[in-house]
């Protein structure tokens, strides 16, 4: 699995998986025509377009990649009415394949009602859009907190060594906000030059991975003690403590 990592919009991230076995090329959440088919045309044929939620950010290349390339169109259930072109529908839990690869879908509602991540077993790769970041996660616009909070924790759930790659480039405002409530976490700190330096040098900071984001995302540590502390919210469930982190970050 040769995975391309394509930067679109302002801070959008749609994501090129190449199968080279059997020369199968697909394309997750194209946000815009231009900057995904400078990449295809290396490869001068798209068979999927795999979306995990109808935002026009992550499903705008499309209808223009689908008629260019006649791809079949991958989305979710929930979201048939709202992603443009849709050819096959996904349920929960299914597993489908591309060329040679399989992946499951993954149900991560929250961000909005129909959201979906991919998880590929076998290469552990997870394409998570708008659910989990790298040191974030997204707003929580359909569903709710408590949703999103199940969701970022069947995605905490994969194996650890397992890459997630992400729908934005979020990572230094995930940063700052971490470092503000989790000042003293040395896996965090660590993070902090590499991330400078990959965006100074006009580099993604993704993939990240699970076990990075347990260590480092406070989304992922609404259980510890330390965080709990730094919120003032000692006696609190995880589920408040997600909370409370979430609207703080809205307003960050
Ligand atoms: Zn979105
Ligand atoms: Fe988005």
């Amino acid at each position: 699995m040769i995975i391309e990592i394509i930067s679109c919009l302002t801070d959008n991230f749609s994501y090129l998986i190449f199968d080279k076995k059997t020369n199968t090329v697909a394309i997750v959440d194209p946000s815009e025509f231009n900057s995904c088919d400078k990449i295809i045309k290396k490869y001068n044929k798209l068979d999927y377009i795999l979306n995990t939620h109808h935002h026009a950010d992550h499903v705008d290349g499309n209808l223009e990649l689908k008629e260019k390339y006649n791809s079949k169109i991958l989305g979710f259930d929930l979201d048939k009415d709202r992603i443009p072109g849709i050819d096959i529908i996904l349920k929960e839990s299914q597993k489908a394949k591309i060329g040679n690869l399989e992946f499951e879908v993954i149900f991560t509602p929250g961000h909005t009602k129909g959201h979906i991540a991919f998880f590929f077993p076998k290469e552990k790769v997870v394409f998570t859009g708008d659910t989990l970041f790298s040191l974030g996660c997204g707003r929580i616009f359909e569903g709710t907190k408590m949703e999103m909070y199940d969701s970022l924790n069947k995605i905490k759930n994969l194996p650890p060594d397992t890459k997630v790659y992400c729908g934005h480039e979020y990572t230094k405002s995930n940063l700052d906000f971490c470092l503000k409530y989790d000042p003293k976490n040395f896996s965090l700190k660590e993070k902090i030059f590499k991330i400078e330096t990959e965006l100074k040098n006009n580099r993604p900071t993704v993939p990240t991975t699970i076990k990075e984001e347990i260590k480092t995302n406070i989304f992922l540590r609404c259980d510890d003690p330390i965080i709990k502390k730094s919120l003032n919210l000692n006696n609190s469930s995880e589920d408040e403590v997600f909370s409370r982190l979430r609207d703080l970050k809205d307003n960050f």
